[in-house]
């Protein structure tokens, strides 16, 4: 697939918070774009009182978690999705849940269940993963940065398994992909946690982001950002992808104005109910190969 990207996320929804306008800029553009989604999601949260029932019910929740994650996909133009646990039928790979330490960042739980991908074998699921890179032979390959963007022990592993994937199956070839790891600009991150402060949108139960708290482990300095994609052109379907997780996302909104230094251009929280901005630049990092080499769609610009 000449020109084709390929990402690798943890759960349903990390496709679209982490690097939504990426994918629906690529799929925009004509290129191929495959979605592998590690587990179903089964351990996540789940907002809403009407679909409360969901919560801890494992098998129902992936199922739920499942169809959004394909409403998400076609949201963002995305026809080829693959769940990795499906390529050599070794799962179910679950969701390996998460607690969050004292300063913000999550890490494994006390328990692990059966099957959990982070107990996966590495050497298994890159394997698996490098079968199907040889199918699809991406020009990019994009995941998490190696402490999984936010400290989540299945984004850890799901960063693992690419790096070790990629390797297994174009070690010294010419023709390995690029690497990216989704990155967050630091200081358009904080702008963008002061204008949810500013907006005072933080009503209803939800709550404003500190601008000068600590930032997810993906917050690099706008110096180490090698990629950028402008988030406009796509945002009606970054915004669709976002509403269809409606168990992990909520309060969806677009910050009006036409303020060109803006550094959101919409508002939206996740279960603890903590406004995020949407920022209206992605950033990445590219850990490996030379993306002179890469036709990238407009709007995917190398600085
Ligand atoms: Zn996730």
């Amino acid at each position: 697939m000449s020109g084709g990207l390929l990402a690798v996320h943890a759960h349903p929804d990390d496709e679209t918070l982490s690097t939504g306008a990426l994918l629906a800029t690529w799929a925009a553009s004509g290129s191929a774009v495959t979605l592998v989604t590690c587990t179903r999601g089964e351990r996540g949260e789940v907002i809403g009182e009407h679909r409360a029932a969901l919560e801890g019910d494992g098998p129902a929740l992936a199922a739920h978690r499942t169809g959004e994650l394909g409403a998400a996909a076609r949201a963002l133009g995305i026809r080829d999705r693959v769940l990795l646990d499906e390529i050599g039928g070794d799962g179910p790979w679950v969701d390996s849940g998460m607690v969050w330490d004292s300063v913000g960042r999550a890490r494994a739980g006390a328990t692990i269940p059966d099957g959990a991908f982070v107990g996966v074998d590495l050497e298994l699921a890159a394997g698996r993963l490098a079968e199907l890179l040889l199918e699809r032979r991406p020009d990019v390959v994009v995941t998490y940065e190696p402490a999984g963007g936010y400290g989540h022990p299945d984004h850890v592993q799901a960063h693992r398994v690419t790096m070790r994937a990629v390797e297994l199956a174009f070690a010294g070839s010419p023709s390995a992909p690029c690497v990216l790891w989704a990155a967050l600009d630091e200081d358009a991150l904080r702008r963008g946690y002061r204008e949810c402060v500013d907006l005072g949108l933080a009503v209803d139960g939800l709550l404003a982001p500190d601008p000068h708290g600590a930032v997810p482990s993906a917050a690099v300095p706008a110096s180490a950002v090698d990629v950028q994609v402008q988030v406009a052109p796509v945002l009606d379907r970054v915004l669709a992808a976002l509403r269809s997780h409606a168990t992990q996302v909520q309060a969806v909104q677009v910050v009006a104005g036409d303020d060109a230094d803006r550094a959101a251009l919409a508002v939206y929280a996740l279960s603890n109910g903590i406004l995020q901005p949407l920022l209206a630049v992605e950033s990445y990092r590219c850990a490996a190969g030379d993306l002179a080499r890469v036709h990238l769609p407009q709007g995917v610009l190398v600085r």
